[in-house]
């Protein structure tokens, strides 16, 4: 009797964080950020994450995902505003709020923009993982008033966490004014920082969804026919252990699954995405109709199982994740 050979996609579960929505970019597409000056700018209280977390940890949720605007200590009036929580600096308050996510169980994963070599040894024994989107190599007028989007500074700070051994998720943005060969570009230099260093663990092939207010509104959504490209070509770019990741409340998943995607990214039960609040997540029993027939899902922590097989784990997290998961490490099934 022949086996029946089933397609293993992973994902993972987590509570999504917006830790403030001020930031030093503009960019042409984003509906997440708010200057300083706007009603709607916050930072959120160490109370409302605490609840959070908690929530998280009751649902059975196992990473903690800190996003950001980019840098937003640049602004007075933002300085202001943390120092009335307590702090002088952002990159203090993140790491009590990593240590807090972990006190609580859960395995903080954040993304907070370009950072520093020495931010990223501050961050790294307190992350499972971390991310950086590198969205494009090419030079846009959607990032034309984005100073921390020069793509050299992006792939700096994704070769520092690479030096510093930090398993690492980066992206493309599709759709946002790049050529096909820009993308090619893009993945060839994540491909590249892979081999040299070894830790990019997922790579996510993200379209561009419109939002309203924004000066992108009206430009138009990539197709799916470009998305699938764009999935084949990462497939065939970047080296087999990186994962090709696609976001399920973006796109429907199943047949760029057949052309090389193998990750959903983390989905949560408990967080709306911050980022496109106007896209659901599914829940993983919705997961599992869209993945299609012979796709088995398996849940995956934010650090993918080869790095904790390999030790890229601090002390600090190693009791956690030794808790969730299983011999070749994925989370043990609950
Ligand atoms: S996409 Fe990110 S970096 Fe750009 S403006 Fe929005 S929050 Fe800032």
């Amino acid at each position: 009797m022949v086996a029946k050979h089933y397609r293993v996609v992973t994902y993972s579960r987590n509570v999504f964080i917006p830790v403030t929505n001020m930031c030093r970019n503009h960019c042409g597409y984003c509906g997440f950020r708010r200057s300083p000056d706007d009603p709607q700018a916050y930072i959120i209280h160490p109370d409302r994450v605490n609840e959070i977390l908690q929530r998280g940890a009751r649902s059975g949720c196992t990473e903690a995902l800190f996003t950001f605007g980019e840098r937003p200590d640049e602004y007075a009036k933002y300085s202001k505003r943390l120092k009335a929580i307590g702090y002088d600096h952002t990159l203090d308050y993140l790491l009590d709020l990593c240590r807090m996510a972990i006190k609580t169980g859960l395995l903080p994963h954040c993304n907070p923009g370009v950072l520093s070599y020495e931010e990223l040894i501050l961050l790294k024994p307190l992350n499972a993982s971390m991310g950086l989107m590198l969205e494009t190599t090419a030079h846009l007028q959607a990032h034309d008033d984005s100073p921390g989007k020069v793509p050299q500074k992006r792939i700096e700070s994704i070769a520092n966490a690479g030096k510093l051994k930090i398993p690492f998720t980066t992206g493309l943005l599709v759709g946002i004014g790049e050529t096909r060969g820009d993308r090619v570009e893009s993945l060839e230099i994540i491909a590249d920082l892979h081999r040299q260093y070894g830790h990019i663990q997922e790579v996510i092939i993200q379209n561009f969804t419109p939002k309203p207010g924004t000066s992108m509104a009206g430009h138009e959504p990539p197709s799916f026919e470009e998305m699938l490209w764009t999935v084949e070509q990462a497939r065939e770019i970047l080296p087999d252990d990186v994962a090709v990741q696609v976001p399920p409340n973006l796109i429907s998943p199943g047949v760029l699954i057949q052309h090389g995607a193998s990750d959903l990214g983390g989905i949560s039960p408990e967080t709306i995405d911050h980022i496109n609040p106007e896209h659901e997540w599914p829940d993983v029993e919705e997961l599992e109709q869209k993945v299609g027939r012979d796709t088995v899902l398996r849940e995956r922590l934010p650090i993918y199982p080869q790095y904790i097989l390999d030790g890229w784990v601090s002390a600090e997290l190693r009791p956690i994740i030794n808790e969730l998961t299983d011999d070749e490490g994925y989370r043990i099934n609950i």
